[in-house]
């Protein structure tokens, strides 16, 4: 009777043991699968954030090429309008002090662009 009653307990015991381990290994691979989705998911979170970054930093320095000269000064205001100098229409068009109106493209000329083009339209005018 004794042995029996061994035998049984320790069948119980094995299933136990067995269920125990399945339970370990089940909820190891659900931790690993999660942990493996979260480790995703914050790797593609992370470069996004990172790329949103980089386009800021990128806008930022486009608009700081935009409103200062290699060397620090700060250019005019600009707008929509029409270069005195190529006469191309641009959405960035350097409004001098003057009343000259420059593109991107003729801005940095504009000392070359003074003592040609407007003495000559000067005269004219
Ligand atoms: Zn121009």
């Amino acid at each position: 009777m004794g042995s029996a009653m061994d035998i049984v307990e320790q069948a119980a015991r094995d299933v136990l043991e067995r269920m125990f381990r399945g339970l370990f290994w089940g909820v190891l691979f659900v931790a690993g699968v999660v942990g493996a989705v979260a480790l995703l998911l914050l790797v593609i979170a992370l470069v996004r954030l990172w790329r949103r970054r980089w386009a800021i930093v990128q806008e930022e320095r486009q608009e700081r090429r935009r409103r200062y000269d290699a060397d620090g000064t700060p250019r005019p205001a600009y707008g929509r309008g029409l270069c005195d100098v190529c006469q191309k229409a641009d959405e960035q068009t350097y409004h001098l002090s003057d009343g000259r109106r420059l593109c991107p493209a003729c801005y940095p000329k504009r000392h070359e662009a003074r003592v040609s083009e407007t003495s000559s339209t000067k005269e004219h005018v």
